[in-house]
C-alpha cells in the first residue's frame, strides 16, 4: 500500500526548546492515522508541519506523494485541515458558508451550489442549511466545518480534536462520519485527547511524549503492550475468600473488601479454566469482573501521566 504520509528524522525546535525530536511516521493510503499524546507533546506542532502552515528544522518529509519542502502548493491542493477553532462563519447560513469555501476553490456559481447542497446532504444539514450557522449546536457546527473541508476534494485530511465538547450522541455521529469519508480512499491524521476516540477510529497510533514517539501500532498491538489485565473475584464469605487465596496462588487478595485480583487476559479459554478451579474446590463466587487493558492504560504506561481527559481545562488555559 502506498503511503499518503512519509516521515523521517523531523524535528522541530523553538529557541532552545526542542519541541519535535526525530519523528518517523508512515501513514498508509485510506486509513485512519491517530497521534495522542499529553498536553504539549508536540501534536499540534506536528500538524502544522505537515499541513505546511510551518517549517521542519529537519526531516524528509512526503504528503500525498510530493516533497513537502519542495512542492509546498502540491501538497495543499491535497490535504484539508479541520481545526479545533472552526473556520465556520456564524453569520452566514450554513449553505452560504459551504458557497464562501467553493467560491475559494473557484468552483463557479452553478457548481458550488450543486456541491454546497450535495454536503449539507451527506452531513444530515439539509433543514439547518438556510439558517445562520450561529445558532448551530456544536455537532452541527463541527459536522459543517468537516463539510468546508471536503469542498476541495482533499486526499488527506488532518482532524485536530474533531469531537472535543461533543454530547456522546454528537460524538458517535461524527465518528460515523469519519469512517464513511475513510471508506471513501480519504486518508485522516487525527490528533485527540479522547483515548476511545483513537480506540474507536484508528488503524494506527503513536503516542508522542516530549517530542518523542513512545509507541506506535494498531490499537490491539498497543493494549497488549501493558499487562494489567485481571479478574476480580468477590467473595461473601472469609473463609471461601481464603482458601480461594489458597487455590489461586497468583491472585492479589483485599482482605477488607474480600476480593481476589487474578492476573488473566480475560479470553474464554482463561476464564473456563479459572472457573472449573473454583468448582473442584467448591468455592462460591459472588461476584466476577474481567477487566481488560484498553488505551487508558497504555497511555499511562508509556507517557507516565494519568488519561488526558483530566488535563483538558489546563491544555485551554495553557494556550
Ligand atoms: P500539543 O499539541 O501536543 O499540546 P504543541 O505542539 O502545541 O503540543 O507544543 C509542544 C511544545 O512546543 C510545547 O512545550 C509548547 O509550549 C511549544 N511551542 C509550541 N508552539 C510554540 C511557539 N510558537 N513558540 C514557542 N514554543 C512553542
Amino acid at each position: 500500500m502506498s503511503a499518503a504520509i512519509d516521515v523521517r528524522g523531523l524535528r522541530k525546535s523553538y529557541g532552545e526548546k526542542l519541541v519535535l525530536d526525530g519523528i518517523d511516521l508512515n501513514v498508509a493510503e485510506g486509513t485512519i492515522f491517530s497521534l495522542l499524546g499529553p498536553n504539549g507533546a508536540g501534536k499540534t506542532t506536528a500538524v502544522q508541519i505537515l499541513s505546511t502552515l510551518i517549517t521542519a528544522d529537519a526531516g524528509e518529509i512526503r504528503v500525498a506523494g510530493h516533497d513537502l519542502h519542495a512542492e509546498p502548493e502540491a501538497v495543499r491542493a491535497a490535504i484539508g485541515v479541520t481545526g479545533q477553532f472552526s473556520a465556520v462563519d456564524g453569520l452566514l447560513t450554513g449553505r452560504e458558508n459551504l458557497i464562501m469555501m467553493a467560491d475559494l476553490y473557484h468552483l463557479g456559481r452553478r457548481e458550488a451550489r450543486r456541491r454546497a447542497d450535495e454536503l449539507l446532504e451527506r452531513f444530515d444539514l439539509v433543514e439547518a442549511g438556510p439558517k445562520t450557522a450561529m445558532t448551530y449546536s456544536g455537532g452541527m457546527k463541527r459536522r459543517l466545518d468537516l463539510a468546508m473541508t471536503l469542498v476541495g476534494d482533499p486526499r488527506i485530511i488532518f482532524l485536530d480534536e474533531p469531537t472535543t465538547g461533543l454530547d456522546p450522541r454528537s460524538r458517535h455521529s461524527m465518528w460515523q462520519l469519519i469512517r464513511e469519508l475513510v471508506a471513501g480512499g480519504v486518508t485522516v491524521f487525527l490528533t485527540t485527547q479522547i483515548l476511545e476516540e483513537a480506540d474507536q477510529l484508528a488503524d494506527q497510533i503513536a503516542v508522542l511524549d516530549h517530542g518523542r514517539l513512545v509507541a506506535q501500532g494498531t490499537p490491539e498491538q498497543l493494549k497488549r503492550l501493558v499487562p494489567g489485565g485481571h479478574i476480580r473475584l468477590r467473595f461473601t464469605s472469609p473463609e471461601a475468600f481464603t482458601l480461594a487465596g489458597q487455590v489461586l496462588p497468583t491472585a492479589v487478595p483485599n482482605h477488607e473488601s474480600l476480593v481476589l485480583q487474578v492476573p488473566n487476559d480475560g479470553s474464554v479459554h482463561a476464564l473456563r479454566a479459572l472457573l472449573a478451579r473454583m468448582d473442584d474446590a467448591s468455592l462460591e463466587v459472588d461476584e466476577l469482573t474481567v477487566h481488560t487493558p484498553d488505551l487508558d492504560d497504555v497511555f499511562f504506561a508509556v507517557t507516565g501521566q494519568p488519561t488526558a481527559h483530566e488535563n483538558t481545562d489546563e491544555k485551554v488555559t495553557s494556550k
